[in-house]
């Protein structure tokens, strides 16, 4: 079964809604005017939709034929960074730039949302279009599946797409199993009795212990995991001490834990408390040891990615690939706990036009090409759940 396909007057509008939302980048939960665009043009294409969680939206298209309740969902939020890309459509304020591609995730779901409703006497079942807030800090998928964004029509599917610097314009990535980490805030402090830097002997130094602690959580990695299951134990800041001749009083670390597998994240906030507090004892310090829990592993539902990389390979010229995970982390892992689901990488790559720069740096650009591939991604998802193969 085909699905439609968006036209040139689409794909260009597409590229116009990118650029307007990438001239007035918006941070976590302060996408108003991000959130007001979304609903002027759910509005224009007569989308029912809610506003969920602040600045979220949740829009629903009701297909005209039987079928499953098929969510979409897309990010819309910026980073703290001031752009360099050079764009003409560059941000116009200052110390915040759309560098993760977030305009792209939303223009490209409002082109799909657009297909998908010109075309719905003909769409199975329902499309629940997800417009999230917040995804690069604190997190707006959580509080959007909490307040119900999920439920009504009960989403059984879902899909997003990110766009990936790494791969040519014109390539999907779509893999089963683990695609992200999870990644979990790590603060440790490690107290000792401050001195004169002549009389260790009367004081009790924090920096030893420190550097002994840093070493013995190496050991998760490299002695305590299956090496055949990845995980990630790196310490990012430390700071303590006063000047040289002064024994420190006191050592704070802090760090990212990250894994694939669920029951190796599990394992690691009491395998981190066991090392630091055995070292901490071993050299006569207290330590403190805080662990945040961030975002989960995203998962891809194996069957899912299989039955749509094949429909997405007969119903469309794209490149499909099953690129390999990373340790990068997305709270579409919520969504993803819920209904069976699949993050998609969407190649926004030109090495010819020296789009190369990576996402979250001040050079970031894509190649806009990619937009039409991901409005026919989104679309093609719908129809691929609903397709029996
Ligand atoms: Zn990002
Ligand atoms: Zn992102």
């Amino acid at each position: 079964m085909p699905f439609p396909h968006p036209g040139a007057t689409l794909v260009a509008h597409v590229k116009e809604l990118r650029r307007r939302i990438h001239r007035q980048p918006e941070l976590g939960f302060e996408e108003m005017l991000t959130s007001a665009l979304v609903i002027g043009e759910l509005e224009r294409l007569g989308i029912a939709y809610r506003r969920v969680a602040q600045t979220g939206v949740v829009g629903v298209i009701r297909g005209g034929l039987p079928g499953k309740t098929v969510g979409l969902r897309a990010d819309m939020d910026a980073l703290p960074i001031t752009e360099r890309s050079g764009e003409p459509f560059a941000s116009e304020i200052p110390g915040k730039m759309h560098a993760c591609g977030h305009d792209a995730h939303t223009a490209m779901l409002l082109g799909a949302a657009e297909v998908l409703q010109t075309h719905r006497a003909s769409v199975p079942g329902n499309v629940v279009l997800l417009f999230q807030p917040a995804e690069e800090g604190p997190g707006g998928a959580k509080p959007m599946i909490e307040l119900g964004a999920l439920d009504d029509p009960l989403v059984e599917a879902v899909a997003m797409l990110h766009v990936d610097v790494r791969y040519e314009a014109g390539t999907l990535g779509v893999a089963g199993g683990p695609v992200n980490a999870s990644a979990d805030e790590l603060r440790i402090v490690v107290r000792g009795k401050g001195g004169h830097g002549a009389y260790p002997h009367t004081a009790i130094d924090a920096i030893p212990p420190s550097a002994a602690i840093i070493t013995a959580l190496q050991n998760i990695a490299s002695r305590e995991t299956d090496p055949l299951k990845s995980v990630i134990v790196t310490i990012g800041t430390i700071a303590g001490g006063y000047r040289n001749n002064v024994i420190a009083d006191e050592v704070v670390m802090t760090g990212t834990l990250r894994a694939h597998d669920p029951q190796v994240r599990n394992e690691l906030a009491p395998r981190v408390r066991r090392i630091v507090e055995g070292v901490a004892s071993a050299y006569n310090v207290k330590a403190e040891v805080m662990i945040d829990h961030g975002y989960p592993p995203v998962i891809n539902n194996a069957e899912l990615a299989a039955h749509v990389r094949a429909y997405l390979k007969s119903e469309t010229a794209l490149c499909i690939i099953e690129p390999p995970p990373t340790m990068g982390a997305e709270d579409f892992a919520y969504f993803a706990e819920r209904a069976p689901g699949l993050h998609m990488r969407l190649g926004v790559r030109n090495e010819a036009a020296g789009i190369t720069a990576s996402g979250h740096s001040p050079e970031f650009r894509l190649d806009e090409a990619a937009l039409e591939s991901g409005v026919q991604a989104l679309v093609g998802f719908v129809f691929a759940v609903n397709h029996n193969s």
